[in-house]
């Protein structure tokens, strides 16, 4: 199966669900069973099925199929969002004294999240951009993960996948990319050697801004040796779902963070149309870029530009395309608030991935409690403007960015 069909096809109507076309909303906490033998052997994984909604559902486990198959990936665990599924997935690998490599360019809620790991004694190697070298250089015996976003909210920067993923497997430190802003319309990074990925699937999986949600993805890829990763335990002599069993019978399942059967629904429909959508918005931001670029006294970022930085790398990686998010600098605070506040169209709002165009000004919010210096690593700007780019018509967007530059 190609991408869209793949993305209808591969969750297939049951006789359980009466040949329902979509997975039915499981909208309990808890299902019965006919004896108390038969519920002991689910607890104890001696036979399949589903007890209480936090640990598995069958709506979620549509999901979270449907997920791992578009990633190439064995398996996959929703979370309630995709903040709870970052954490989720460090708390299951790492402990105190441990330490994280990770891009500078992050989106502001992970880059919080690292601060408040410190606590527990994990600390954080910041890099400008996870490279080759970067980690090469930065990596000792207390690195236990690199983690990076493929296009960097709102950074834009694209990471060398392969070559990156090269010099951990040769260090023995797992590879995780947070592939919000790619998808899987553009990348499966499984596929160039990451070994786990997460989404925020808030974003253009859902598609319709309507759910909070995350999913972790394991390529089954990585060996978590007890003796490196001691929190692995027991869980080592699985093999390959050592982390997905980890997951499940751990951290996740105790700390609670699983997602709504009626949110796995949303994402569930939202999926079905992730490459239109995604089509749509790509060629809609590359256009949108190309205009903006075309106007004096406004800065674009767009990594499918010839301009940007990235411009090879996102070449190599996602054939033409740049995804759906650019950042502009405005030449001043006061310009891009002007620019921000004279659009007609584009919502003034802290999301990205939604069907409708989404602008803001993230050093004001989103980046408000960081410091200059970390902005800055980040790509963000006194000047700057995030533009999630939805599927409008592009004549109508390109209008009234046009209109609303002309009023600076
Ligand atoms: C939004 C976002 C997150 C956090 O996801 P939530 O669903 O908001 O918790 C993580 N990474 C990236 C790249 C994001 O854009």
């Amino acid at each position: 199966m190609k991408f869209n069909t793949s993305l209808l096809h591969t969750v297939k109507p049951t006789k359980e669900d009466h040949g329902a076309t979509q997975p039915p909303i499981y909208q309990v906490s808890a299902f019965a069973y006919d004896s108390a033998e038969h519920l002991e052997k689910v607890f104890n994984n001696k036979a399949a099925g589903f007890s209480y909604s936090r640990v598995g559902n069958p709506t979620v486990d549509a999901f979270e199929k449907q997920i791992a198959s578009l990633e190439g990936g064995i398996g996959a665990v929703a979370c309630s969002s995709g903040m709870s599924a970052i954490t989720a997935l460090f708390l299951s690998i790492l402990q105190s004294g441990d330490e994280i490599i990770a891009g500078a360019g992050l989106f502001g809620g992970t880059l919080d999240l690292l601060y408040d790991l410190n606590a527990f004694g994990i600390t954080v190697c910041f890099v400008d951009t996870v490279t080759a070298e970067s980690v090469r250089e930065k990596a000792s015996t207390r690195t236990k993960a690199v983690f990076t976003e493929l296009i960097g909210n709102p950074k834009l920067n694209v990471v060398d996948l392969e070559r990156v993923s090269e010099v951990c497997r040769q260090l023995h430190i797992p590879l995780i990319a947070d592939s919000t802003t790619a998808t899987p319309y553009l990348i499966q990074p499984l596929k160039h050697g990451a070994d786990v990925v997460i989404h925020s699937s808030s974003k253009y999986i859902n598609g319709g801004g309507n759910s909070i949600s995350g999913v972790i993805v394991d390529g089954g890829s990585f060996n978590w040796d007890r003796e490196k990763y001691p929190v692995f335990r027991e869980y080592s002599n699985f093999g390959k779902f050592a982390l997905l069993l980890r997951l499940r019978n751990d951290v996740w399942r105790n700390t609670g963070g699983c997602l709504s059967p009626f949110n796995a629904y949303m994402n569930l429909i939202g999926l079905n149309t992730l490459g239109l959508r995604m089509e749509r918005s790509c060629e809609n931001a590359l256009k949108l870029a190309q205009f903006l670029d075309t106007l004096s006294g406004i800065e674009v970022n767009f990594p499918a530009l010839p301009s940007s930085p990235y411009f090879s790398v996102a070449q190599k990686y996602f054939g033409g395309k740049g995804g759906a998010i650019l950042t502009v600098r405005a030449g001043s605070k006061e310009r891009a608030f002007k620019l921000i506040n004279a659009l007609k169209y584009a919502l003034i709002a802290t999301n990205i991935g939604d069907v409708k165009t989404l602008v803001i000004h993230p050093a004001s919010t989103i980046y408000t409690h960081c410091t200059q210096q970390q902005r800055a690593s980040a790509g963000v700007y006194d000047d700057t403007i995030r533009i999630s780019v939805g599927i409008e018509d592009i004549d109508d967007l390109t209008e009234d960015f046009r209109q609303a530059a002309e009023s600076l």
